[in-house]
C-alpha cells in the first residue's frame, strides 16, 4: 500500500480512463493500490505526459469487466488521492439529450443530476473502518460540482486543438447499466439537461470530498432515446463512436494534462471541501 504522507507523491495528476489512453507511452509504472474502502478498478498506470505525471486508471478495470454500479467508485479516488494527484479527469461516454449534440460532441458540463441509486457515495458514513477509523459527519459544499479551472482548462485546450468543446450544461448521471427509456429520456430532455451518463456520479462528489479538482470531459457517443427517432441506443453503437474519438479524447486529455496548473499551484474551490470541519479519519 502506497500512502501519501511521507513517500514522494508518484503522480499529481490522475485521469479516470482505460488503457487507450496510457498504452503507447513509453514508460508506464503499475502499481497496486488498496484502500481502506477495498479495491479500486485496477492497478494505476503511472507515466509522464509533458513532464508531468499522470497516474491513469482504467475505471471499469482493464478488461472492462465492471459495469457502472459496480465500480468502486471510493476506491478509485482513494488510490488517485494515495499517490498524490490533486487533479483528476474524468472522461466518460454520454448519450446527448439535445438534436445538436449528436455523436462525436465533446461537452464540459458545469452541474450534474444524481439519478443513481445504491451507490456509496461518501467517505463520511459513519462506518467504522477495518482499521479503527471512524468518519464524523460532514457536510461537503456541491453547488458547483466540478472544478472552475480543470473546465476552464479543458475547453479552452479542446478549442485551440481544433475540437470546440461545449462549454457547460448538465450531465445527468443515471444508474443503468441498462440505457433508459424514451419516456425517461425525453424526461431529462425537458428538464433542460444536457447529457446523460452512467459513470460520473459518485466520482465527482467523492473526489469533492477529498479536495481534488475533478473535471468531467464527456464524448457524446449516441443521440439518448428521447432525442432520436431511431431504435435507441446500442452498446456496440456507443463502443464504436468511442473507439473512432479515443485518439483525439487522448490528445485533449494531453493537453489539458499540460495546462493544468502545478500542484501547488491550486487556487479554486475544490482545496477546502470541509471548511474546518474535522473528518475523524485520515485523509490521503
Ligand atoms: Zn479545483
Amino acid at each position: 500500500m502506497v500512502g501519501s504522507s511521507g513517500t514522494q507523491a508518484l503522480a499529481e495528476i490522475g485521469v479516470i480512463g482505460g488503457s487507450g489512453f496510457y498504452s503507447f507511452l513509453d514508460d508506464v509504472t503499475e502499481v497496486t493500490i488498496d484502500t481502506p474502502y477495498g479495491e479500486p478498478s485496477d492497478s494505476l498506470f503511472i507515466g509522464e505526459v509533458a513532464g508531468r505525471k499522470v497516474a491513469f486508471l482504467p475505471r471499469h478495470g482493464r478488461k472492462h469487466h465492471l459495469p457502472p454500479h459496480r465500480i468502486n467508485y471510493r476506491a478509485n479516488l482513494w488510490a488517485l488521492a494515495s499517490v498524490g494527484a490533486r487533479q483528476v479527469l474524468g472522461p466518460c461516454a454520454v448519450g446527448g439529450l439535445r438534436a445538436e449534440y449528436g455523436p462525436g460532441t465533446l461537452l464540459v458540463p458545469d452541474q450534474l443530476v444524481d439519478r443513481t441509486k445504491g451507490r456509496d457515495q461518501s467517505y463520511f458514513d459513519g462506518e467504522t473502518r477495518a482499521d479503527g477509523q471512524t468518519p464524523n459527519v460532514v457536510h461537503v459544499t456541491f453547488a458547483d460540482p466540478y472544478c472552475p479551472v480543470g473546465r476552464r482548462t479543458a475547453v479552452a485546450t479542446a478549442g485551440a486543438g481544433g475540437w470546440q468543446a461545449v462549454d457547460g450544461g448538465t450531465l445527468v448521471v443515471v444508474e443503468g447499466p441498462r440505457f433508459s427509456t424514451r419516456a425517461e429520456s425525453l424526461w431529462h430532455a425537458a428538464q433542460g439537461w444536457s447529457v446523460v451518463g452512467m459513470t460520473g456520479h459518485p466520482e465527482a462528489v467523492l473526489a469533492r470530498e477529498l479536495g481534488l479538482c475533478y473535471t468531467s470531459l464527456t464524448l457524446v457517443t449516441d443521440l439518448d432515446a428521447g432525442a432520436d427517432t431511431g431504435e435507441g441506443v446500442s452498446h456496440e453503437e456507443v463502443l464504436e463512436v468511442f473507439a473512432a474519438n479515443v485518439g483525439r479524447m487522448r490528445d485533449v486529455l494531453f493537453d489539458v494534462v499540460k495546462a493544468l496548473p502545478e500542484g501547488d499551484e491550486r487556487n479554486c474551490l475544490c482545496v477546502n471541501p470541509l471548511g474546518g470541519q474535522e473528518p475523524g479519519i485520515a485523509l490521503p
